[in-house]
């Protein structure tokens, strides 16, 4: 029995990197990992016991614990280890680590366990299958022939799309019973690896990567790199095979679920296990319950998004992370973690290997990949058969334009229409760095200082460098040939739909992007119609350029080349490079031949020829190779603080007081503080600091130091901000 009063350590919830004092008087053990309620202020959060017996804090009388939730820890050693590391690396609070890490039926404080989940079975009283009476009647007709194949959850009726209405009715009738049963939280329940499908024939070039990957037993990440359509799928399959068969369960990323149904329905049709897709129709409970499948080795094969990274297993054999290049996998808010770096820090831990596969590799992984850090696999040639695709450059000089679109585009626009094919614009705003060119010939505005491209202010009317900050006022004339048509890239999508709309008003337009997929299901609903072709003019963002396969789009045309090449952004060119090869390969599997347009006002530079030429590979080595000259990312580690504020000398008060913290150390830099590419948004001017690195530790020594100092700062109680470590836009 506890006599004297015992304190413990709590991580919770906020975004405070520190953790709290409690008292714990509760007559059970207190144990480490456990979730416990206690009370804040005026709340009652939920927590996770971080240290046992601490010292009686001096200064203030601990509150205690109202409740210990679990009676073991949440998770076990290997995601332990795993959240405590990621909180450090990141430096972001270990308590909102866990939050994000928990499904959220957990993070509220509800048992570790299952809900009762409903089944369905046949009753005596059922039709036959040769009773007529049910002829009028197809959707009963159809619940009964699923049922006598044995008894079905609600939630695969769900998936059959056999409504509740229709078994409710059906258990009126006294045909079928509903039956509520509670799964045994800790019944051992292994799964048996079957497969229900021969694997593919591979090629020499999958044999090789097969074969390097069956070869080692431990630690190991493979950059599978191959274009769309070379068979990397097959490869994942064959090499998860492996890990299945012993017994072993496997983590599958993926970057949005709604544009991989195709890849799923692959891994489902192959492998007689258990498989967990984590989509975002689940709701709470599901989410729970896939969870705890996985975590209790109900599920053989996990796939997700993001999140999924940290999904809890019983034993988990091989990760892999497919288009391992998309940013979708960098949470952009809070937690500002990147699953595909969390990732091989898990496969290290538990010593496993990890397969990352992309056609168009991040930079950061070529550079592994060519320091040798990572095997590089690579699949050059087209598993399956497809026609190959057309490219063109439009040069934008001296043409006429609306909405961004110029004029020879408009005619090829509408001569596909015409033929009833499908067109696909792409518009990227993200990354997008609007700079001030001269319509005539090209000429953009440069910084003196800097050899960098001004970023257009168009509100301010004045151009600002993002590199050394300094500023002046729009010019009048082109610098280089002296025309007054000087033009910003400031082409929205929803403009560009308004024009589309009025220009072709016979054809229907379809805008899929974030802003229009918000809601539940609308991506799935909007591609669905588009593949159908329900609508004959796409217009999309990035997000639109993987995975998914439209048969009757026969010209993509990417709208605005020299946003990209221009930018303020470093990644922009990489981003636009992934983007030009992905839809490439989309237009080539169709089978009509397709037509990729590029439009630009430098048709000759050097990036665009690079491109078209020698492929992305070829541009993506020379741009590494200029980042090393140029020393960016991922020679150098940046961390970046956000921050924003309804009062613009505020904030940039704010971030000067938070630079002039910054000690003085060779090979550590900070820049700005300068504007963020949308300067102003929703009435909040929104400034940024970039602390440059020579290594990772130099910057998690540096950071450290600086939020010790930046706690004093009480100017930082006014405004808003974060810090983003490995930022990725900006
Ligand atoms: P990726 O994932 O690189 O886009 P996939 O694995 O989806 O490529 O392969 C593209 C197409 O080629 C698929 O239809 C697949 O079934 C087929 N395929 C892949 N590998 C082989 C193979 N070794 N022999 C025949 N067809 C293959
Ligand atoms: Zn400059
Ligand atoms: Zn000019």
């Amino acid at each position: 029995m506890i006599d004297s009063p015992h304190y413990i350590e709590v991580a919770l919830p906020l975004p405070l990197r520190r953790s709290f004092t409690y008292q714990y008087d509760l007559s059970e053990p207190a144990v480490l990992g456990a979730r416990v309620r206690v009370p804040f202020g005026q709340r009652q959060l939920v927590g996770i016991i971080t240290q046992l017996n601490v010292a009686a804090p001096s200064t203030f009388e601990a509150k205690s614990v109202l409740a210990q939730l679990d009676t073991t820890a949440v998770w076990k050693a290997e995601l332990w280890q795993l959240l405590n590391w990621a909180s450090d690396y990141y430096q972001h609070s270990l308590g909102d680590v866990f939050a994000n890490a928990l499904p959220i039926l957990l993070r509220q404080g509800k048992p570790i366990g299952y809900a009762p989940v409903t089944y369905y079975e046949l009753a005596q009283d059922a039709p036959s299958a040769s009773d007529t009476a049910l002829d009028r009647a197809p959707k009963q007709k159809q619940l009964l022939g699923l049922l006598r194949q044995g008894r079905v959850s609600a939630a695969q009726l769900k998936q059959a799309q056999i409504s509740t209405t229709v078994s409710s009715a059906a258990c009126d009738k006294g045909w079928v019973r509903r039956i509520e049963e509670r799964p045994e939280l800790n019944a051992e329940q292994h799964w048996q690896m079957a497969l229900s499908e021969e694997p593919l024939a591979v090629n020499q070039e999958q044999a090789v990567a097969l074969s390097a990957i069956k070869q080692i037993s431990g630690h190991a990440s493979f950059l599978l790199e191959g274009v769309t359509g070379s068979g990397k799928t097959e490869v994942y399959l064959q090499a998860i095979e492996h890990v299945l068969a012993a017994g072993r369960q496997v983590l599958v990323l993926v970057p949005e679920i709604g544009l991989t149904m195709q890849t799923i329905k692959r891994f489902r049709q192959r492998f007689d296990v258990p498989v967990e897709v984590l989509h975002s129709n689940l709701n709470d409970t599901e989410r729970l319950h896939a969870w705890l499948n996985s975590r209790s080795n109900r599920a053989g094969i996990v796939i997700g998004t993001r999140s999924a990274i940290f999904t809890p297993f019983a034993d988990l054999g091989m990760i892999v992370v497919d288009e391992e290049h998309d940013l979708s996998y960098k949470q952009q808010d809070g937690f500002r973690y990147h699953a595909r770096d969390i990732a091989i820090k898990r496969a290290q831990l538990l010593d496993i290997p990890i397969i990352l596969g992309s056609a168009t590799p991040a930079l950061e992984t070529l550079n592994n990949a060519v320091n040798q850090r990572f095997h590089w696999l690579q699949l050059t040639q087209r598993a399956g058969v497809a026609e190959s695709v057309e490219h063109e450059l439009i040069d934008l000089k001296g043409l006429p334009m609306q909405a961004g679109l110029s004029e020879p585009l408009l005619q090829q626009i509408e001569q596909e229409l015409s033929k009833h094919n499908q067109v696909l614009l792409f518009l990227n705003r993200r990354g997008f760095a609007p700079a001030l060119m001269c319509h005539e010939c090209g000429w953009i505005a440069q910084c003196k200082r800097c050899d960098a491209y001004y970023t257009l202010h168009q509100a301010q009317r004045r151009l600002h460098c993002h590199h050394c900050d300094s500023q002046r006022p729009v010019p009048k004339q082109c610098e280089q040939c002296g025309s007054t048509h000087l033009i910003s890239h400031g082409v929205g999508t929803e403009q560009l739909e308004d024009f589309l709309n009025q220009r072709f008003p016979e054809h229907s337009v379809l805008r899929i992007d974030r802003d229009s997929t918000r809601r539940k299901g609308e991506l799935d609903a909007h591609l669905k119609s588009a593949s159908e072709h329900k609508h004959h003019i796409l217009v999309g963002t990035q997000m639109l350029a993987k995975g998914h396969h439209f048969p009757n789009v026969t010209l993509v045309a990417l709208l605005d080349v020299d946003g990209a090449l221009y930018s303020a952004d470093f990644r922009a060119p990489e981003r636009l490079a992934q983007l030009f090869t992905q839809v490439s390969g989309r237009a080539g599997r169709a089978h009509k031949r397709g037509r990729v347009v590029l439009q630009t006002h430098h048709p000759e530079h050097d990036l665009v020829q690079d491109l078209l030429n020698n492929g992305y590979q070829h541009f993506a080595l020379t741009a590494l190779a200029e980042r090393q000259a140029t020393a960016l990312p991922p020679f150098k580690h940046w961390a970046l603080v956000r921050a924003e504020s309804t009062d613009k000398a505020q904030v940039v008060e704010a971030l000067n007081h938070m630079a002039a913290c910054l000690p003085e150390v060779a090979g550590v830099m900070g820049v700005g503080p300068i504007p963020a590419l949308m300067e102003k948004r929703a009435g909040r001017y929104r400034y940024q600091w970039i602390l440059q690195t020579t290594s990772r530790k130099q910057r998690y020594q540096v950071v450290k130091y600086l939020l010790s100092q930046w706690e004093n700062l009480s100017i930082l109680n006014r405004i808003r901000w974060s810090l983003d470590i490995d930022p990725q836009d900006f």
